[in-house]
């Protein structure tokens, strides 16, 4: 496992965030560096998972509440149009944090092209 990430420093209150919602699993913040009017990042509390790549069958239940929490956190903020969910997996799937968290990006008509760009 790498260096301590920037999202375990925000969770552990040593830098500061924009907080949307928080629970006793699951942080959601404001992207430092938006990229789309809304710009939310859904971050596991639980404990670090680095990527998809290192989920194990037991942190079934981690996935599902990110979800879970992006369904919330859309009607709560009033997204009702619709939002689009990303996870970036390893460098070339354009992962920058070793933290695995879930983008949720809404606010604007998401170009269907744009996907796989
Ligand atoms: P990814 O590239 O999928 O690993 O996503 C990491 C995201 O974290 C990027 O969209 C960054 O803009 C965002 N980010 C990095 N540092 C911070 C920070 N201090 N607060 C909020 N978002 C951050």
């Amino acid at each position: 496992m790498s260096e301590v990430t920037v999202f375990e420093k925000i969770i552990a209150g040593e830098i500061p965030c924009e907080k949307v919602y928080e629970s006793d699993r699951v942080l959601v913040i404001r992207d430092i560096a938006p990229q789309a009017p809304t710009h939310l990042l859904i971050i596991p509390k639980s404990k670090r998972i680095d990527s998809v790549d290192h989920l194990v069958d037991e942190d079934c239940e981690i996935v599902g509440e990110l979800f879970l929490t992006a369904r919330d956190v859309a009607k709560k903020v009033g997204l009702g149009s619709g939002y689009r969910l990303v996870m970036n997996v390893g460098r070339d799937g354009g992962q920058t944090v070793p933290y695995m968290h879930l983008h949720l990006l809404a606010g604007k008509k998401m170009d269907e092209s744009t996907i796989g760009e």
